[in-house]
């Protein structure tokens, strides 16, 4: 988890990577960070916190240049430190390398494990440090910034979209599976590299194109130059994207997500009928999902669950007891659309099963008179090691549990978890090119103690495709 975004804008860009990191604070609301280069100097500021209280106008006036990158931060590998804040800024020799990072590698403590034996020194506890490490190894021997973004592919296992700067070019790479999503925009005068398309819309720009996995993307003043560095013979898109991650309104991988929900919402159906009096969703996660149900079903739609806004996810809470409360501050049951009605209620996902079970609770306890619940994921029965913040095996319920054992512990008259055929199938992108890993214990790359199946990756030695994209 993690939002990401470089831009290049002969306008400036302080503003813009502003707006666009607003776009993508869902990503990550732990701390947020831009970088700018001038031509001479780098400009930096990133602190703890959301996008609006980390940057006010006058620290953004000050971020000058026309090209920087950004990024918003959820802690999956290192701590909640003000040192982890991305984008991390180094100095090289004579070479000022800005970076940012979204995913999670899983052969981090191996890689660092060498490079400390070799006696090198690090600053922060993420894994970011290390794609860092990695470029400036290469650098120092070929000076090639292609073939250090080679060497990061060969050698980084997990998952990683990353947005670089150096000396003032802009460049992004995506991991050869895919994991994590990037695509590229146009705006009026400039190019934009961000994790999901609604940063684009939120500049007014045009979506172009997805980041290939295993592409490098290298902009500067003359336009934008593709390289694909690697292949593999499938690809692993995070499902989970599709499912929770991604804001609804994102063009993903070529699937507009809102869709994608609003189907499996209409699968739910076919898949597990049943006769109530209203479908209600739990906000905001579960509305598109709830939109299909009920269009499907032709049982209405009615809201019965009223949002606080201005809470943040209840996966932020640090204890146990804390996330159950604030289920109670952020949620608010309407009482005159619940009482006596049996609901269809309807969510992405169950975790843990904490926020299911109080829901349901309030939702009776606000007189309705059955509940069932339809959930637009399989079962989560694995963690996941490729950067969403999933808890592990023995706090997700469903690890150990069926389906019924899970419905009696959250207390629903019925429960149905879409299976992961239908899933696929309103995704749109082939089983095999989706990372599962959370749903079936299966991953895409090979993690200790666990069931793997990973790609076959080419590497395209020296000779580089190298194709120019122009302004137009
Ligand atoms: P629970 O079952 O109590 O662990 O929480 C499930 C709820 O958390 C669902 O409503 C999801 O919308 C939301 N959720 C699922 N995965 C995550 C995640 N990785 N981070 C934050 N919230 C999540």
């Amino acid at each position: 988890m993690c939002g990401i975004v470089g831009i290049r804008d002969a306008g400036g860009v302080s503003f813009e990577l502003y707006y666009a990191l607003y776009a993508l604070q869902h990503r990550g609301q732990e701390s947020a960070g831009i970088s700018t280069y001038d031509g001479t100097r780098l400009y930096k500021h990133k602190g703890q916190g959301l996008v609006a209280e980390v940057f006010n106008p006058e620290i953004l006036t000050g971020l000058k240049g026309p090209v920087g990158i950004g990024h918003v931060r959820y802690p999956t590998t290192g701590a909640n430190r003000p040192e982890n804040a991305q984008p991390f800024n180094f100095l090289y020799r004579d070479h000022i390398i800005s970076l940012a990072h979204n995913g999670n590698l899983v052969n981090a403590c191996e890689l660092r494990d060498e490079y400390e034996c070799r006696g090198q020194i690090f600053c922060t506890t993420t894994d970011t440090e290390l794609i860092a490490k990695v470029i400036t190894d290469e650098m120092s021997s070929s000076g090639c910034i292609e073939d250090a973004v080679h060497r990061c592919m060969r050698l980084l296992q997990g998952s990683y979209s990353v947005v670089m700067m150096i000396d003032g070019v802009l460049y992004g790479f995506r991991d050869p599976l895919g994991i994590k999503p990037m695509c590229i925009g146009k705006t009026e005068q400039g190019i934009i590299l961000a994790s999901e398309s609604v940063a684009i819309d939120a500049l007014g720009g045009t979506l172009i194109r997805d980041v290939h996995p295993g592409e490098l993307v290298c902009i500067d003043e003359d336009g934008m130059r593709t390289m694909q560095i690697a292949v593999a013979d499938r690809r692993a898109h995070c499902i989970f994207e599709y499912i929770y991650f991604a804001r609804a309104d994102a063009v993903m991988d070529g699937a507009l997500v809102y869709d994608v929900r609003r189907k499996i919402g209409a699968k739910l159906f076919e898949e597990a009928p049943v006769h109530a009096d209203s479908v209600c969703p739990i906000p905001d996660s579960g509305t598109a999902y709830a939109i299909g149900y009920s269009q499907h079903s032709q049982i209405p739609f009615v809201e019965s669950l009223m949002k606080n806004r201005y809470m943040g996810r209840t996966f932020i809470m640090p204890s146990q007891k804390e996330r159950e409360k604030a289920v109670r501050i952020k949620l608010n049951p309407i009482r005159e659309h619940l009482k006596d009605r049996a609901i269809v209620l309807v969510d992405d996902s169950i975790v843990r099963g904490t926020t299911s079970r109080r829901i349901i609770g309030i939702v009776r306890d606000a007189g309705a008179r059955e509940v069932h619940m339809r959930i637009g994921s399989p079962a989560i029965r694995a963690p996941c090691y490729l950067g969403v913040d999933m808890p592990t095996r023995e706090e997700l319920i469903a690890s150990d549990k069926d389906e019924e054992e899970v419905r009696r512990r959250i207390t629903a008259n019925s429960l149905h978890h879409i299976s992961l055929d239908a899933l696929v199938e309103a995704i749109g992108i082939a089983k095999k090119d989706l990372c599962t890993g959370c749903l079936t214990g299966c991953y895409p790359v090979s993690i200790s103690g666990e069931e793997s199946r990973s790609p076959a990756v080419d590497f395209l030695d020296g000779t580089y495709q190298t194709k120019l994209e122009l302004f137009e």
